[in-house]
């Protein structure tokens, strides 16, 4: 594995921290039912597209890019 394979994996795996980061609060409500491919911030369907890149995605990507 090269340094450029190295620095790759390095920025996916970073993306999934950040990713499952951003999913915490959401998922520390208790009352909320987890629905897959439903996003926990705003209750919208998660297109398909965002699941298969992060699949531990609890929300869309706008609730995800939200503060909270
Ligand atoms: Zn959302």
């Amino acid at each position: 594995m090269t340094e450029a394979d190295l620095q790759r994996l390095r920025t996916i795996i970073e993306a999934h921290i950040a990713e499952t980061r951003s999913s915490l609060p959401y998922l520390a409500e208790e009352s909320k039912a987890v629905e897959p491919n439903v996003s926990l911030g705003c209750g919208k369907d998660i297109p398909m597209g965002r699941l298969e890149v992060v699949p531990e995605a609890f929300v869309c990507v706008e609730c995800a890019s939200r503060p909270r």
